[in-house]
């Protein structure tokens, strides 16, 4: 009791708190249920929803791409497990459907969609964005449009020069050696949030985990398909991050 009132009264609080060495804050943990999407967490911003400390930096980025002509627009930044599920489940049926084996119907979806639990979207960490003054025809997210001469050449190159200022790191670079999911010009990471809970994610059992999976398709999921999903897919990013 004592101890609480001081720390509400006592101004000096503030500041022995701001005074803590980094390692301290940064124990933050993150539980399995969080990392997979499956708890509610706080989001902030309309149409940005992102943890805090991400949309913040988001905002200083916003306001400085504006005074250059350009206008960042997230078109999907957090997503729950439910949300992941449904877009697993729809194209797997719709793969099987056409004829797909099951496997091969899995390996088409993880070229650029996650199995639902192991999404970078899951965190608050991560969005994709655009420019939302360019009108653009058909999908946004085709990484032709981020190229010579696409509508988004002139975002991808001012996100190139500023972003990581921001915080803000492209994760599926487009460099030949990588593997798992395709080059995706427009997915950008929070770091200082999304390391922590990469290493958080990691220090998990993931296949234990997704092997108790109920949805759609996970039945055809092996151990061996598994790792290799992990070593590919997860962990094959842009450096920066791991
Ligand atoms: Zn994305």
């Amino acid at each position: 009791m004592k101890r609480r009132s001081f720390i509400q009264k006592s101004s000096s609080a503030t500041v022995a708190i701001s005074l803590l060495p980094n390692l301290f804050i940064q124990e933050e943990e993150y539980s399995v249920l969080e990392l997979m999407g499956k708890e509610d967490i706080k989001l902030y911003g309309e149409g940005i929803n992102l943890r805090k400390e991400a949309h913040d930096a988001f905002l200083e980025m916003k306001k400085a791409a504006y005074s250059d002509g350009i206008d960042l627009k997230i078109v999907s930044s957090y997503r729950d497990f439910s949300r992941q599920e449904g877009i697993f489940e729809r194209k797997f049926i719709n793969y099987t459907d056409e004829g797909m084996e099951p496997i091969a119907a899995i390996e088409k979806i993880i070229e650029y969609s996650t199995i639902p639990g192991t999404s970078r979207h899951h965190w608050g960490t991560d969005a994709d964005i655009i420019d939302g003054y360019r009108k653009v025809e058909g999908d946004v997210l085709d990484p032709e449009k981020y190229g010579n001469g696409g509508p988004y050449e002139d975002f991808k190159l001012w996100m190139d020069e500023n972003s990581e200022t921001y915080g803000y790191h492209l994760v599926y670079t487009d460099e030949p050696k990588r593997r798992g999911f395709k080059y995706e010009p427009w997915h950008y990471s929070y770091a200082p949030l999304s390391i922590p809970m990469l290493e958080a994610f990691r220090g998990k059992n993931i296949i234990a985990l997704l092997e108790t999976e109920q949805f759609y398709g996970a039945e055809h999921f092996t151990r061996a398909f598994l790792r290799r999903y992990i070593q590919n897919n997860i962990l094959d990013i842009n450096r920066d991050l791991l």
